[in-house]
């Protein structure tokens, strides 16, 4: 073997400038280098752009791997050759042969900016429209526009990064899962019903009129039968449907890293997966991650107002008046909206007392917005001499506000920004205030991130609209041991085995200990409405699968889109989806969903209501 099997690193992603030499090129536009200098080569790829100075012209060559400047000059190059370079345009497929010379004016952007070719033969392979965007870095094109194009948009670099950046991610996740001894097994696409709160995606079925497949949601009932087959470690990076309404970022289908374990603990499965996370971080993007520190759902709202905290800064809420508890700094002043309140609460932002009163409005404006819901702010500036000034200086005298300033534990030149009204809705809306403050400031950076396990949270929650109780995570989820006597009695206090993983804010991911008993897992469908005949009409297979010996397991699926786009630094999914669908979830180039023929529709048994 040769020089070819060298393999040249252009990144952390590991991805070789080299391939296989084929019939139609030597080297790759990336590979170049000042050591090939007088080598005849021939590459092929894409005219990225064609520069003609008269006497002289360039052709930046683009491939997957890099671009490399191709020359060709009057009284050098042949004049066919020139003649030929003339008729490009952008985006034409073209080989060309030359010899490899070292620049004049060299480019240090460019890996192979120290070398170009000089043209001995050139090749039109394939010609090329003119594409409706630029294929550059930052193109001209819009969204939509680029959707329709995606295999054009697919051409740039920030998106061929992100999809070699998810193929390092798959790669690493199925190295560390491996090397636990987990194994990755395919479970059917075209499966019934699983309840994990979204509605299902349904297949017609042809040979049986009138009955349908569901496309999964996720593979939970397989992996659990799989423990029970005995398997011990799943593992799949799997495809997963969810008919939701339409909500930003969201796609119909998704891509989850979806694991199970047999014979473990809560503990085990946390560690397993804290291992994954850190070794992506490790591995992908060269970050030692800390350990990833924890914190129960209740503390999470309490403090954050949030069951996805952004731990990349602290801004933690403090309670002035709490009804639940004494603790109470505000009421009898006669400020009726402290006075009638479950809570009040605030956040404290360093630095910023001085803030002008348009900058105080635009907060105010923020919270009472329709998505926030709040009705007005409170605010303290505690200035750096020492003295309050706040919206409710009718109320309360400066000593009273320095209390307040203690409890926040705020220095001067802070800022106490605070609301009220009832407990749950007011920490959401300060939640909001809080990641709006912590974006303000800088505190929210891309390049930084900061990992949390959420963990006991309840198991069920009241739906208002069902009246009813629905699994907060999936019905399969096991009661904590300790509050299983109140399962029937008062369900809502009942707290369950299960965890999410939080990245700087997003869940990325969430599992949890799982029901193996029929006994038990029979209550829960109770709990939640089934009857028996129900409950055994639709999980009547893991039920009985519950009687032959099933072993204690549990899981997690982590949201392999999101955590790629977290990784990559994108805002969203579709940034690290090869083919994603739009905010509406509709394929733009191949133009889905669609019409079906009349035919199909008879074959399928269905019949189109009209209006
Ligand atoms: N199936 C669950 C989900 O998709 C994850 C799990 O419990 O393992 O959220």
């Amino acid at each position: 073997m040769n020089d070819k099997l060298i393999v040249l690193l252009t990144s952390r992603l590991k991805i070789s400038t080299k391939v296989q030499n084929t019939m139609l090129r030597t080297h790759t536009c990336g590979e170049l280098r000042l050591s090939h200098v007088n080598q005849t080569v021939t590459l092929a790829g894409w005219v990225q752009r064609l520069r003609d100075k008269g006497g002289i012209m360039w052709i930046d060559l683009r491939d997957r791997y890099g671009i490399t400047q191709l020359v060709l000059e009057e009284g050098v190059t042949h004049p066919s050759l020139i003649e030929k370079a003339r008729n490009l345009g952008r985006e034409f497929v073209i080989q060309a042969t030359g010899t490899v010379k070292e620049r004049l004016a060299k480019n240090d952007k460019l890996p192979t900016g120290e070398v170009e070719v000089r043209l001995t033969g050139l090749e039109q392979l394939n010609p090329s429209k003119v594409p409706p965007f630029t294929i550059e870095d930052e193109s001209d094109g819009g969204e939509e526009l680029r959707m329709k194009y995606r295999y054009l948009d697919l051409r740039r670099n920030p998106l061929r990064q992100n999809l070699e950046l998810r193929h390092q991610m798959a790669r690493q996740t199925r190295a560390y899962l491996d090397s636990l001894h987990f194994i990755e097994v395919e479970t059917p696409v075209l499966i019934k019903s699983t309840p994990e709160g979204a509605r299902d995606f349904v297949v017609p079925s042809r040979l049986h009129p009138g009955e349908f497949y569901a496309l999964p949601q996720s593979p939970q009932t397989f992996k659990q039968l799989l423990m029970v087959s005995g398997f011990d470690r799943y593992y799949q990076i799997v495809k997963c449907f969810r008919d939701e309404d339409f909500r930003a970022d969201r796609q119909p289908e998704f891509t989850q890293i979806d694991c199970e374990m047999s014979f473990v603990t809560q503990e085990d499965i946390l560690n397993t997966f804290e291992g994954l996370i850190r070794h992506l971080f490790k591995t992908v993007k060269g970050i030692e991650l800390p350990p990833v520190p924890r914190m129960s759902y209740e503390d999470a709202l309490r403090q954050y107002g949030s069951d996805k905290p952004d731990i990349r800064f602290e801004m933690k809420f403090t309670e002035l008046k709490n009804l639940e508890e004494k603790s109470d700094l505000t009421s009898g002043k006669n400020f009726g909206v402290f006075d009638g309140a479950e809570l009040v609460a605030g956040i404290c932002a360093p630095g910023c007392a001085n803030y002008s009163r348009k900058q105080l409005d635009e907060l105010t404006e923020f919270v009472k917005r329709p998505q926030v819901g709040a009705k007005g702010l409170v605010y303290v500036q505690y200035k750096s001499d020492g003295t309050f000034k706040s919206s409710v200086d009718k109320f309360y005298t400066a000593d009273e506000l320095r209390q307040w300033a203690e409890r926040f534990g705020a220095q001067p030149g802070d800022l106490m920004l605070i609301l009220a009204g009832e407990k749950q809705s007011t920490r959401k809306q300060l939640s909001e205030l809080r990641l709006l403050m912590g974006e303000q400031l800088g505190l929210r950076k891309k390049d930084a991130f900061a990992a949390l396990w959420v963990l006991d949270f309840p198991l069920l929650e009241w739906n208002e609209e069902t009246q009813r109780y629905h699994a907060m995570h999936h019905p399969f989820t096991s009661p904590k041991a300790e509050d299983l006597h109140l399962l029937e009695t008062n369900p809502a206090k009942v707290r369950a085995n299960a965890y999410d993983m939080v990245l700087n804010g997003t869940e990325i991911g969430g599992g949890s200990v799982r029901i193996h008993d029929r006994s038990t897992q029979q209550r829960m469908f109770n709990v939640l409405g089934f009857t028996n005949e129900e409950a055994r009409k639709q999980f009547g297979f893991l039920m009985e699968a519950f009687e032959y010996g099933a072993p204690p397991h549990g899981g997690i699926a982590f949201g392999f889109d999101r955590l790629c786009a977290l990784f990559g630094g994108s805002d969203s999914i579709r940034d690290v989806i090869a083919f994603p669908k739009n905010n509406a979830g509709r394929d733009m180039m191949i133009d889905t969903p669609s019409p079906i023929s009349d035919e199909q529709l008879q074959e399928l048994h269905i019949r189109i209501a009209h209006h």
